[in-house]
């Protein structure tokens, strides 16, 4: 491998520098510091409230920071005015936004469209395609998902397995090449969750993704992800691939979360 594609592998696609956030006085992310390189995917865990979906919401520009900075293919997110991270106007935003696609924990669906225009207006609103492009790209997607048959109902006529598939392939339809995941397995039968980490597998092997997924699923964590982050309050308190982060932690919130003496 030649230094210049050692240099490109390495890239970070995402880099969180000394980002704080809280929550009415209450400290949520505290001078987080976080650097993924591209194609990488990542398992986000620790107890409930330690600041976990807080990140996936930074990055969708669903929150802002209190302080630090935000990068995303080395774009900042913020601009300092007097001291304050403030957002980029909406224009230079845009190219960031068009990066990332994300799988909300409730699936986040239109009810009244149906499974097919829920995945083609995204691309549509976004300027992406029109009408008959955005469809055809659907029905390809809903074709990797399993669903092309399930194209004219609404999404009140899905299993919950079914709504999860169609907000994945919503989230691809703008072809991300970053993918976050907001507890992609609570809200589903335990026989649905080995499908889950399939399909997540084959999105990562055909798309090159970066992946982002916040769990809590130990195993399926174990399966998915090259790298596994242990949040505590709002810290990361361990970084690591998976493999050494579930054998051996070594920070002691990691070994009392997992269950494993001091
Ligand atoms: P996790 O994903 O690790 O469970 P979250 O990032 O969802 O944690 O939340 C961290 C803390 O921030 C929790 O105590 C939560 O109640 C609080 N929080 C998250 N979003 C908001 C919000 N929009 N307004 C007020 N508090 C929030």
């Amino acid at each position: 491998m030649s230094k210049m594609e050692q240099k490109a592998v390495s890239r970070p696609i995402i880099e969180l520098s000394n980002v704080s956030k809280a929550f009415n006085g209450v400290s949520v992310l505290d001078n987080l510091n976080l650097v993924i390189p591209k194609g990488q995917k990542v398992a986000l865990l620790g107890p409930s409230g330690s600041g976990k979906t807080t990140i996936l919401r930074i990055l969708m520009t669903l929150e802002t920071i209190d302080a630090g900075q935000v990068r995303v293919g080395g774009q900042s997110m913020y601009e300092e005015q007097s001291g304050v991270p403030r957002l980029l106007p909406e224009s230079q935003l845009r190219s960031v936004r068009a990066r990332i696609g994300m799988v909300f924990q409730h699936f986040g669906l239109f009810p009244h469209l149906t499974v097919l225009s829920n995945i083609a207006l995204p691309q549509i609103l976004n300027g992406q395609a029109r009408k008959a492009e955005a469809e055809a790209r659907a029905l390809d997607l809903l074709q990797t998902v399993g669903l092309a048959d399930k194209a004219h109902l609404l999404p009140d006529q899905l299993s919950g397995g079914q709504k999860q598939r169609v907000a994945i392939a919503r989230a691809l339809a703008l072809q991300p090449d970053i993918l976050l995941f907001d507890e992609p397995t609570s809200a589903l039968d335990p026989q649905r969750v080995s499908e889950v980490l399939d399909l997540l597998n084959v999105i990562g092997e055909t798309t090159g993704a970066t992946m982002l997924l916040v769990t809590h699923e130990m195993e399926f964590a174990r399966q998915f992800a090259d790298r596994v982050l242990f949040f505590d309050h709002g810290q990361i308190v361990e970084d690591g691939a998976p493999d050494l982060v579930f054998t051996n932690p070594q920070d002691h919130r990691t070994r009392a979360f997992l269950g494993l003496p001091a």
